[in-house]
């Protein structure tokens, strides 16, 4: 298996691997250990985590125990909702940051466009980054409207908006935006929580590559030069889906995919956050 994850670079020149593994609802403790561990001697080189999950601690170990250099592996985390705001945003980073027990994060996210308090969180970030202690900072949930709002109230661009993103779910407008203002966007629940994996027309795109249909939704973020998240606690699944650098989906293909777009989500919903 290919253990060399392409990368993208960031608009503020960090390079951030282009697969990222999940572990939201990774229960906290050994099976997180474990999961991360496995996908990190897999190959996976990027791990997505959040203060909401409760596992940023056993992450930070999964890394930390995996003899992998800490500069080879990327680490993300997010400022829950409840702790935005500028004063309260910082002092959640401390405790990711001892969490997470690394001396720094790669990517701090705002987890969510909380109205009313995103623009002083979105400031607090930015003092976070020139603290050093995160290389990176993005958002999450952001729509066009959000995503003007604090650039215009700051001046800083986000390097990556992550949203729940798959060809069942393709929001252009948000992408389009992301595309037009350098931000790279991350795909959350990329295999639709695996409630589209057993859909007839991607299954037969899938056989014709001889791939599953959680490898065919990875491959298509990649060729759409976004950063799919799957996450799996099941060490043949984190195999499986690492095995997407060898095959490559056509244009055609990708037009077919692009099609199934029926806005079906999985998660929450952000487009109505004013
Ligand atoms: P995914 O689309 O990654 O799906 C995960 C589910 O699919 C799990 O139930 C997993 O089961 C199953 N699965 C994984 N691989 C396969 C496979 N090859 N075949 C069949 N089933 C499979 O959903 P998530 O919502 O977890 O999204 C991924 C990541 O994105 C999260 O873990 C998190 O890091 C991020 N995220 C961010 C959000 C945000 O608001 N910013 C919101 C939601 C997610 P099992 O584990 O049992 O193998």
């Amino acid at each position: 298996m290919s253990s060399v994850t392409p990368k993208l670079t960031l608009n503020d020149g960090n390079q951030i691997p282009q697969v990222g593994f999940g572990v939201y609802l990774s229960p906290p403790g050994e099976a997180t250990l474990a999961s991360v561990s496995e996908a990190l001697r897999i190959g996976y080189r990027h791990i997505d985590t959040a203060s909401m999950y409760g596992n940023e601690a056993d992450v930070g170990k999964a890394v930390k125990s995996s003899g992998i250099p800490r500069e080879a592996v990327f680490i993300t985390t997010k400022l829950w909702n409840a702790d935005q705001g500028f004063d309260t945003t910082l002092k959640a980073f401390d405790q990711s940051f001892k969490n997470l027990n690394v001396d720094y994060v790669d990517l701090y996210l705002l987890h969510w466009p909380v109205e009313g308090k995103r623009i002083n969180s979105w400031k607090a970030l930015s003092q976070i980054k020139r603290s050093g202690r995160v290389r990176s900072i993005g958002v999450s949930n952001f729509m066009v409207h959000h995503l003007e709002e604090i650039i215009n109230a700051t001046g800083v661009v986000p390097a990556v908006n992550q949203i729940e993103l798959s060809p069942y779910l393709y929001s252009s407008d948000v992408i389009n935006f992301c595309k037009k203002n350098n931000i790279i966007v991350e795909a959350y629940s990329p295999l639709t929580r695996s409630k589209k994996l057993v859909d007839l027309k991607l299954k037969s795109i899938a056989d014709k590559y001889a791939k599953t249909t959680a490898q065919i939704l990875i491959r298509w973020s990649l060729q759409h030069g976004f950063v799919p998240l799957p996450k799996s606690n099941t060490p043949s699944r984190i195999k499986e889906n690492f095995g997407v650098f060898d095959f490559e989906i056509n244009e055609q293909d990708m037009n077919t995919l692009d099609s199934f777009n029926e806005n079906f989500r999985t998660c929450w919903d952000p487009t109505s956050v004013s």
